[in-house]
């Protein structure tokens, strides 16, 4: 896979960033417009698309790097929690094509609110139908 993007450039160390860790094939940097100080992408080296595209063992890989870096970044910044995600296509905010989990440090005092759940299921014939569809798809 040779697709160039903004994060291999990165990788190759031919764009300037703040890197926190890199291994074999994950490399972990600041991103550049944090929602907290600390906020930290994590990357494979190959640029696979999304959570799709990458294969079983290379994501347990990024989550392997996720797993050890979140607490060190929690208490880098002495945050009170961590937020951790990964956002797949434009529809869920995905704007760099080259997969990456958001580590973010949430702080008591940050004010900021999550999405509001919906009340989707209340009947049980909806939420019935939605897991069946889901189940197919296995
Ligand atoms: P997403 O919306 O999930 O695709 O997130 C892309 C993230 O990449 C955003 O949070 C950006 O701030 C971040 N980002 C884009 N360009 C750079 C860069 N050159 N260095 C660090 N972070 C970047």
């Amino acid at each position: 896979m040779s697709k160039q993007t903004i994060f291999t450039k990165i990788i190759a160390g031919d764009i300037p960033h703040h890197k926190i860790y890199e291994d074999e094939s994950t490399f972990a940097f600041l991103d550049a417009e944090p929602v907290n100080p600390g906020h930290t992408l994590v990357v494979p080296k190959e640029p696979y698309q999304n959570i799709y595209e990458i294969p079983q063992d290379d994501f347990t890989k990024v989550m392997e790097t996720v797993h050890r870096l979140a607490p060190k970044i929690k208490d880098g910044v002495s945050a009170d929690g961590i937020n951790i995600g990964i956002n797949n296509e434009p529809a869920a905010g995905q704007e760099v094509m080259h997969l990456h989990v958001h580590i973010m440090p949430r702080f008591d005092s940050d004010s900021f609110s999550h999405w509001q759940g919906q009340d989707d299921y209340h009947d049980d014939v909806r939420g019935k139908e939605i897991a069946e569809n889901i189940r197919e798809e296995l």
